[in-house]
């Protein structure tokens, strides 16, 4: 089995709980409870016929206080930088994530993916072609996304991508 470490960072209300939420149970709650301190979910699941164990690693709190500590970052293999496109500060602050992973994460060939959170609203203050744009020119993947009302592809296509690369 191959473990993968996965992270998920970026300013506090963006949505990143309701992300993994999306992902390994598929469903949505309006009223998310905010994280305290670090979760962690295991989940199995194949791609592209090889078995995987995702570690996923959420946060909270911490993104308040910017100090996530290293031991969060450290071997992480894929590392998931959201913004709420409806929120041209966590746009904003993309950068500032972007700087923590330089710092903390060890790990030269992490995979990052730059998600535009809640496509679903329609008050967007940040447009799909600036994040485009952004992960472009920083090396990352980029996907538009809604935890709401689309469907749970997104982390799948990272590790699809992660998967092709080390086969
Ligand atoms: P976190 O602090 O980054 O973990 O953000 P949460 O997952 O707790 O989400 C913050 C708020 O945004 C909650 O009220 C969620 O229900 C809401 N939310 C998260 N994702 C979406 C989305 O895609 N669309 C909409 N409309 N609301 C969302
Ligand atoms: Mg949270």
């Amino acid at each position: 089995d191959h473990l993968f470490k996965l992270l998920i960072i970026g300013d506090s209300g963006v949505g990143k709980s309701s992300i993994l939420l999306r992902f390994c149970d598929d469903e949505f709650n309006e009223k998310q409870a905010s994280t305290i301190g670090v979760d962690f979910k295991t989940k199995f699941l194949q791609v592209r016929g090889k078995k995987l164990k995702l570690a996923l690693w959420d946060t909270a709190g911490q993104e308040r206080f910017r100090t996530l500590t290293s031991s969060y970052y450290r071997g992480a293999q894929g590392i998931i930088l959201c913004y709420d496109c409806t929120q041209r500060s966590s746009f904003e602050h993309v950068k500032f994530w972007q700087d923590e992973v330089r710092k903390y994460s060890t790990n030269q060939d992490a995979i990052l993916m730059l998600v535009s959170n809640k496509v679903d609203l329609a008050d967007q203050q940040v447009t799909r072609t600036e994040g485009e744009e952004f992960a472009f020119a920083n090396s990352m993947m980029f996907i538009e996304t809604s935890a709401k009302t689309r469907h749970k592809k997104n982390i799948r296509f990272m590790l699809a991508r992660r998967t092709l690369v080390s086969a």
